[in-house]
């Protein structure tokens, strides 16, 4: 088990999880339930953990990507001109793969 990323909110979070998943890497979210109450600052942030400590570059690479798909802008799908994060691979849309992948 290995620690790979803290998110700063839940939703973050999950976001990591799932994008790990796709690129073949088990992961768990801890702290889910760290973001406290209403109008309560969270003190402890979620973390995602890898299972298998021999995932980790290809974690880290697939988080990596995550991180500079924020600022990127959206790709548009060549199919059914659906725009696209950067960050994503296949178009959310159709499903057919986008060109920057
Ligand atoms: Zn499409």
């Amino acid at each position: 088990m290995k620690r790979v990323y803290t998110a700063e909110s839940l939703i973050d979070g999950k976001l990591v999880v799932d994008l790990l998943a796709r690129a073949g890497v088990p992961s768990i979210l801890f702290n889910q339930n760290a973001g406290g109450g209403l109008g309560e600052l969270p003190v402890v942030y979620p973390e995602v953990w890898i299972k298998r400590d021999f995932d980790i570059s290809r974690a880290r690479r697939a988080i990596e990507n995550f991180e500079r798909g924020v600022s990127q802008p959206n790709e548009t799908c060549a199919v059914c001109a659906e725009a696209n994060p950067g960050t994503f691979e296949i178009c959310w849309q159709c499903g057919a793969a986008l060109a920057g992948a």
